[in-house]
């Protein structure tokens, strides 16, 4: 008798527990599909494609998918494809998506000037330049912006860090281009107090495509006292310190005859190094310099050999900094010191010029790259986006990261053939095979035209502007 009451209660208990694991799993059921028809709403889907990661293990996908919600990249895989109604799909058949490149160090409006003074040294190039920008007006720039984010853009550069002035002016361009900038803020001093302007930082905030950084520049003209308060400034309002230093061979002369103290010495001395700082340029550091800076977890160097070597015949000691394990980001400088604003161009050039080779002697032998393809497509993507600390949002297309995404062309005839994907992109592509590009989960450009900018009309005013600079000389 007992043995059958505990039989009964023993199958009770066995079909409760069953009841509760059906239950259970048709919820999870209900649940993952739920999840899987969330997924369905996607607005852009890009397949058919050769996805070039730039995750931690460079990853390149073949056949591959790249599924877009909003401003997010919400899925990436290859072969069958999850989702059945996308808004947009773009066909990248024969073509490479890679995250858009990030140039972390312009001047954008200084594409007003290119080719007004190509023949100068620096401190001449300077001095004229500083001439012929007193008289740029807020309406110049805005043109010059317009014209220098059209470069960028039409070239596959979806982010720059940007030191120059008329800040609503350059916001204004950014937003009607949708470009991704970091721009440096506007500020002053009033004895020795510094003033910004907090109403500028409330009234931006909240712009999709746009964060700070502060630029005391020139360098040389802040005390130690000055670069003490504008780092506390940076810290309290999470803005990047963006410099030039050391961009000449007489720099560390003038900083002692002022400051009594070398460049580095003396952002060294104001704690800089506590905040996230971009080093533009850096190409007159020691090699116990560059070890010093290797141990300041902040900083990056923006590397822009080619203005360096126009302007200077000199570049940073970047087999030091590689050596090293400092971060290194790519710039152009601007268009009137480094020639083009194409990412493409200034890549090539330093897989051309920075072979390991230092007399006629040892060439032969030792003539591979200082820096590899890949390495370099690195420094132009995420490592750019680490020298601006926007890593954890672009720079590589992984599940999460924002959708900076661009598709190059590799059908065209100075790509074909293609048997390695990163220094075919290095030698043999330029801006021109850019044919797509989507910036924040928006497309830019689509077959090379740019959907929200008429280009006709910035040509013309800046063809007008360029007649009153001309005026000048
Ligand atoms: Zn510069």
């Amino acid at each position: 008798m007992l043995k059958n009451i505990l039989n009964i209660k023993k199958d009770k208990v066995f079909f409760i527990s069953i009841t509760i694991i059906i239950f259970i799993i048709v919820i999870f059921l209900y649940k993952s599909k739920q999840d899987y028809s969330h997924n369905y709403d996607v607005d852009i889907l890009i397949k058919n494609t050769t996805i070039l990661t730039l995750n931690e293990n460079s990853q390149i996908i073949n056949d591959g998918w790249i599924a877009i919600k909003e401003n997010r990249i919400i899925n990436i895989g290859n072969n069958d494809i999850p989702f059945k109604n996308p808004k947009t799909i773009i066909d990248g058949k024969g073509k490479v998506a890679m995250p858009g490149l990030v140039n972390t160090h312009s001047h954008i409006a200084l594409t007003l000037l290119k080719g007004v003074d190509d023949d100068s040294n620096l401190s001449n190039w300077i001095s004229n330049i500083n001439a012929y920008e007193k008289k740029l007006s807020e309406n110049d720039v805005y043109w010059g912006s317009l014209l220098g984010e059209i470069e960028m853009i039409k070239s596959g550069t979806t982010t720059f860090n940007d030191m120059y002035f008329f800040d609503d002016k350059r916001i204004e361009s950014i937003n009607k281009t949708g470009i991704r900038a970091v721009i440096d803020i506007p500020f002053s001093f009033e004895n020795n107090d510094l003033i910004i302007n907090s109403e500028f930082l409330e009234k931006y905030k909240n712009e999709p495509t746009i964060t700070f950084s502060i630029a005391p520049n020139p360098l040389i003209n802040f005390s130690k006292e000055k670069l003490i308060k504008i780092n506390e400034i940076a810290k309290n309002n999470d803005l990047l310190i963006h410099l030039h230093i050391e961009e000449n061979r007489n720099e560390k002369n003038e900083f002692l005859k002022i400051h009594n103290l070398t460049p580095l010495q003396l952002i060294s001395n104001a704690q800089l190094f506590n905040n996230k700082i971009i080093l533009a340029h850096s190409i007159n550091f020691t090699n116990d310099e560059i070890d010093y800076i290797s141990k300041q977890e902040n900083a990056s160097l923006s590397f822009n050999p080619k203005s360096n070597i126009k302007l200077t015949g000199q570049t940073a000691n970047i087999k030091h900094f590689i050596d090293k394990n400092i971060n290194i980001g790519l710039g152009t400088d601007s268009s009137a010191s480094g020639g083009s604003l194409d990412i493409f161009d200034h890549m090539n050039f330093i897989a051309f010029s920075f072979r390991n080779c230092d007399n006629n002697n040892s060439c032969e032998q030792d003539n591979k790259p200082i820096i590899s393809s890949e390495n370099i497509i690195k420094m132009a993507t995420i490592n750019g986006a680490k020298t601006l600390g926007l890593e954890s949002d672009i720079g590589s297309l992984e599940v999460g990261k924002k959708a900076d995404i661009i598709l190059i062309n590799l059908k065209n005839i100075g790509s074909i053939p293609s048997y390695d994907i990163f220094s075919n992109l290095v030698y043999n592509t330029d801006g021109s095979d850019v044919s797509d590009s989507i910036i924040d989960g928006k497309i830019i450009m689509r077959d090379g035209i740019l959907k929200n900018i008429n280009e006709k009309e910035v040509i013309e005013q800046v063809n007008l502007i360029s007649k009153k600079i001309k005026s000048l000389k």
